[in-house]
């Protein structure tokens, strides 16, 4: 069996890259062509689409399309309207040593690329980072979350069976098939999931010196200074912390408030929590992915003190907003992500001491900061590494195409979305362009003081 799957990948591989070695997909057209296909695929399916996903989380159809189809569509479509401009050789100034040549930056795709996706958002980490792929001229193995088992079944009938194209092959499993893929040449990995196993996948890369972009997660912290617009800050950030009920990468994970708006901080965080209705059977709230996870979440709501909240139900998977008061740096709740609804928030006096503890930790993937004061937002810009985020806003920043989305340090590395998923699965060729009429003699032997001199000036242009 294990054998018959080795060899199964292996053709998928191989004929993969027989299909990118006949050239087809250098034609933008033929990219353009695709992307529209896979668009009208998805539209097409969108009620198995939201059956699945219903399956796997119970989410809604509303946020299924916000969070998910909705990016995925426009994703499509600003590639479809700029990939011939994205796809054509970039002229770049020449150096006076090489005049009269003209210099080019070139993309080409880089071949073969494996795409492996996280449950999280199943569609959206797992047909964003495709849709970079096919538009930058790469064929792709798609291995989406097993986890995720109904999402990753949906996606593997519409690619396999649907599309029909050699350019896309979706391969389901979890580890073990996971490992025997990793065991192929592959011209870039882009993984998406946790640090922990973006360490596999980059240990495995480096074998074959395969590219990589890892985009991992991280504990994102928003920061609420005493200048905060408390209404509007709360309410962004409450939508954004249990929406898919927490398992969002960049959603914050814990909340950091100074100490003189911290009683009115939680009390407007509870009335927003409330009038907010969160519940499976009105459309407003998603189940936790899985048992594994539903209990990881429960042992830690009962190892911390709760200020609100705190209910759950095993059985049917669902873990209700909870917020944990007078939580410390040092707590046990403040090691690894939660990823999931539970916020704690830590009380501070000093934003320098702040930041220094915050400069002390992994980066994270996100950072938010509610402030009206313009030394503050500038302080925060300048100070703090973090893949991305937002001013009195979270996570809005992730819709916004023109802003590439990645981590940093700990959280990943490389970054997708617009032009950027485009250049991350190219390869920029530099290329000069000369013409014979003209020559420099100065770098030909016998070599001479003079010429040497003429080489310093011009090196120097
Ligand atoms: P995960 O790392 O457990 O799994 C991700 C993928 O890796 C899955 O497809 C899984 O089958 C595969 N995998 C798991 N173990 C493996 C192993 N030993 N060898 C090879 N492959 C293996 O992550 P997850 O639980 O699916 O997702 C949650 C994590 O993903 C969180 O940390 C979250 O922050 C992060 N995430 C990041 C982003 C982002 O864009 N940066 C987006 C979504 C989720």
């Amino acid at each position: 069996m294990n054998n018959d799957k080795k060899i199964e990948i292996k053709s998928m591989v191989d004929n993969q890259r027989k299909f990118f070695r006949s050239g087809k997909t250098l034609d933008v057209s033929y990219r353009i062509k695709i992307l529209k296909r896979i668009k009208i695929l998805l539209q097409e399916n969108e009620s198995k689409l939201y059956d699945a996903i219903y399956q796997d989380f119970k989410k809604s159809e509303i946020e299924t399309y916000m969070t998910e189809l909705g990016s995925i569509y426009h994703e499509i479509d600003r590639a479809c309207r700029r990939l011939k401009y994205w796809a054509k050789p970039k002229r770049v100034g020449t150096n006076i040593l090489n005049f009269p040549a003209k210099s080019f930056l070139v993309p080409e795709p880089l071949g073969v690329c494996l795409v492996i996706g996280a449950w999280n958002y199943p569609y959206n980490v797992s047909i964003l980072p495709l849709v970079s792929a096919v538009a930058a001229g790469n064929t792709v193995i798609l291995k989406p979350s097993e986890i995720a088992s109904h999402t990753s079944k949906a996606m593997a009938a519409l690619f396999n069976d649907e599309l029909n194209t050699e350019a896309i092959s979706v391969i389901e499993g979890g580890v073990k098939q996971t490992s025997i893929i990793l065991e192929q040449k592959f011209d870039k990995i882009f993984f998406t999931g946790s640090t922990r196993v973006g360490k596999i996948i980059y240990a495995k890369a480096a074998e074959k010196l395969t590219p990589v972009t890892l985009e991992l997660g991280g504990k994102s912290p928003a920061i609420f200074t005493e200048t905060a617009d408390l209404k509007m800050g709360i309410k962004r950030m409450v939508w954004a912390k249990f929406l898919n009920a927490g398992q969002t990468c960049i959603a914050p994970d814990y909340c950091v408030v100074h100490h003189s708006i911290k009683e009115k901080f939680l009390t407007l965080l509870v009335a927003e929590i409330k009038q907010a209705s969160y519940a499976i059977e009105n459309d407003n709230y998603v189940q936790i992915i899985n048992s594994n996870n539903t209990q990881r979440l429960i042992e830690l709501i009962e190892g911390a003190t709760v200020f609100y909240g705190g209910d759950y139900d095993l059985d049917k998977r669902i873990v209700f907003p909870t917020i944990l008061n007078n939580v410390n740096f040092e707590d046990a709740i403040m090691e690894s992500e939660i990823f999931g609804p539970l916020l704690p928030v830590i009380e501070y006096k000093d934003i320098n001491d702040l930041f220094l503890k915050l400069q002390s930790r992994p980066k994270p993937l996100a950072a938010y900061m509610f402030t009206s004061k313009k030394e503050i937002k500038k302080k925060f810009i300048k100070e703090l590494s973090f893949g991305g985020g937002a001013i009195n806003e979270v996570i809005m920043q992730f819709t916004n195409p023109k802003l590439p989305f990645g981590g940093v340090g700990e959280s990943g590395f490389g970054n997708y979305h617009g032009k950027k998923g485009f250049s991350d699965f190219s390869h920029y060729k530099s290329i000069m362009d000369k013409p014979t009429f003209f020559e420099l003699s100065l770098k030909y032997s016998p070599y001479s003081l003079r010429n040497f001199k003429w080489i310093k000036k011009l090196l120097r242009l």
